[in-house]
C-alpha cells in the first residue's frame, strides 16, 4: 500500500520547477519534502493530487498508474490534500468547512438529501457525528458555529487539515500545515498527524519548521532548484553538509 512518484518532471513554460524527482510513501509512513522556497515542494505535491501536468515520470497509488486522473478521481482513491494558502469562503461556519470535506464519499444523491429520503437522513447523521469528533480531536468543538472569517489563521489551518481527514483517506498531503500556527497549535496538528500515520493513513508533509519534521518524519527528501538533493532520515539530514549549506544557507 503505497504512492510511488518516479522520476517526475513539471514544467511551466521554460522552468523546469521538478526534474526527475522521487519519493514514495507507505501507508502508517510519515514522509517529508523540504527546501527552499521555490525549490518546487508544492509542484511536487500538485504532481502527485493531479493539480499540475506531468511532463515525464509516473505517479503510483497501491499499485495503479493514477497521472492521467483528474484530481477528483484521486481523491475518491482516498489521496487527500491540504492547501498552503487555504481558501474558504469567510461566511461558512467550522462545521460547514469541515462537512465540505464529506462531499467525495457520500453515496446518496443530491435529490435524495434533498427530499430527506431516510437513508440520506441517516447518512447525513453519520457525517454530522463523524463531524463532531474530529472538530473534538482537533480542538475546533468550541468554534463550531463561528464563521471561518471570525477565526485566527491558526485555526484556519486546523479546519483544513479537518476537512481533508473528513475523506477518511488512506494518504494525505499536508502543505506547510504549521506556517502561521502558535507553538500550542504545532504542538496538536504534530500530534494529529500522528495519530493519523498511527491509524494508518500516509502522510506526506511539506514542511519549513525541522523540529517538527525531525519529530514527526521517518524519512525526508530535500529539494534544492526542483532536483533531488540528497534524502534520508531526519537525523542523516540534518548533519548533511549540503543540507546545512542549503537550508541553513551557509
Ligand atoms: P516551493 O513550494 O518549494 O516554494 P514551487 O513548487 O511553488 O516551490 O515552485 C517551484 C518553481 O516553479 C518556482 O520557480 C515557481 O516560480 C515555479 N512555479 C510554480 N507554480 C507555477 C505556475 N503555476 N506557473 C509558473 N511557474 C510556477
Ligand atoms: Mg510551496
Amino acid at each position: 500500500m503505497t504512492v510511488r512518484a518516479e522520476n517526475v518532471t513539471v514544467r511551466f513554460g521554460g522552468v523546469t520547477a521538478v526534474d526527475n524527482v522521487s519519493l514514495t510513501m507507505e501507508r502508517g509512513q510519515i514522509v517529508s519534502i523540504v527546501g527552499p522556497n521555490g525549490s518546487g515542494k508544492s509542484t511536487m505535491f500538485n504532481a502527485i493530487t493531479g493539480m499540475v501536468r506531468t511532463a515525464a515520470g509516473s505517479i503510483q497509488l497501491d499499485g495503479a498508474r493514477i497521472d492521467s486522473r483528474p484530481p477528483h478521481r484521486r481523491i475518491a482513491l482516498g489521496l487527500a490534500r491540504t492547501f498552503q494558502t487555504p481558501r474558504f469562503d469567510p461566511q461558512i461556519t467550522v462545521e460547514e468547512a469541515v462537512m465540505c470535506g464529506f462531499y467525495p464519499r457520500k453515496a446518496c444523491s443530491l435529490f435524495a438529501s434533498m427530499v430527506r429520503t431516510p437513508a440520506a437522513s441517516a447518512e447525513e447523521k453519520t457525517f454530522r457525528e463523524r463531524c463532531g469528533s474530529i472538530l473534538s480531536d482537533l480542538r475546533l468543538a468550541p468554534f463550531r458555529d463561528l464563521q471561518m472569517s471570525e477565526l485566527p489563521m491558526g485555526r484556519v489551518r486546523l479546519v483544513e487539515v479537518a476537512r481533508a481527514v473528513a475523506n477518511d483517506p488512506k494518504y494525505i498531503l499536508l502543505d506547510e500545515p504549521a506556517a502561521g500556527l502558535a507553538r500550542d497549535e504545532q504542538k496538536m496538528l504534530a500530534y494529529e498527524v500522528r495519530r493519523l500515520a498511527d491509524q494508518g493513513v500516509g502522510v506526506l508533509l511539506v514542511e519549513h519548521n525541522f523540529n517538527l519534521i525531525r519529530e514527526l518524519a521517518e524519512h525526508v527528501v530535500v529539494l534544492k532548484e526542483g532536483r533531488m538533493l540528497l534524502e534520508g532520515t531526519p537525523a542523516e539530514i540534518a548533519s548533511d553538509r549540503a543540507f546545512i549549506d542549503t537550508y541553513l544557507g551557509r
